[in-house]
């Protein structure tokens, strides 16, 4: 491999780390940086390295800077519809719709016992002892992708939360086969949201 100066060397392999970047993208985004100015530069070091101030609600583990984030602290939201998504960014995706106004839960990924998904790797026990101290969450929308991996995370997550009597719903069909909620238009989204149905 060519030889570059070390800064140069140590961008590209910082880049390398983030998915989908291999070394011929890493070269092409670092040479950009290059190009801009001290200022820039700068200030792109220092919104990185304030991703550490990001933390996890401790209501939701949706990430926020505040230990309850700002929608699990919003007196105008329904207390009686939770919506558990499988990231802390399908909160973004959703609330873009306008179609929703309860609260939600991140379960931090969907089950995948192959690669290490197990429930004990995900927060399903910290859902469950959320409905057992809540009565007043009347229904769970079970908002998953209608992939492999999301249907197994919504029979199993129906299994567990039938034993409160509290009624689980999924996105409406019409999201294609596959799709991924972050990709999901939010009109199609919305009707999805709108036109839930039972599990
Ligand atoms: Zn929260």
């Amino acid at each position: 491999m060519r030889r570059f100066p070390t800064p140069i060397h140590n961008v590209m392999a910082a880049l390398s780390k983030l998915p989908g970047v291999g070394p011929k993208t890493a070269l092409r985004y670092t040479f950009s940086l290059l190009r801009m100015s001290p200022h820039d530069l700068d200030m792109i070091g220092r919104a990185i390295a304030n991703l550490q101030n990001v933390i996890t609600c401790s209501e939701c583990f949706a990430y926020t800077e505040t230990p309850i984030c700002d929608i699990c602290t919003d007196k105008r939201r329904q207390e009686n519809v939770l919506c558990v998504v499988a990231e802390s960014r399908d909160i973004a995706t959703i609330e873009a719709t306008d179609a929703f106004n309860g609260k939600y839960f991140v379960l931090g990924g969907k089950l995948n016992p192959v690669e290490g998904d197990t429930p004990e790797a995900l927060n399903v026990e910290a859902l469950i002892k959320k409905l057992e101290a809540d009565p007043k969450i009347k229904e769970v929308i079970l908002a998953f992708s209608p992939d492999v991996h999301g249907e197994t995370t919504i029979m199993y997550l129906t299994r567990r939360i039938k034993q409160f009597g509290t009624k689980t719903t999924r996105l409406a069909r019409g999201l294609p086969m596959g799709a991924d909620i972050e990709y999901t238009d939010e009109v199609t989204l919305g009707d999805a949201l709108l036109g839930r149905r039972d599990t």
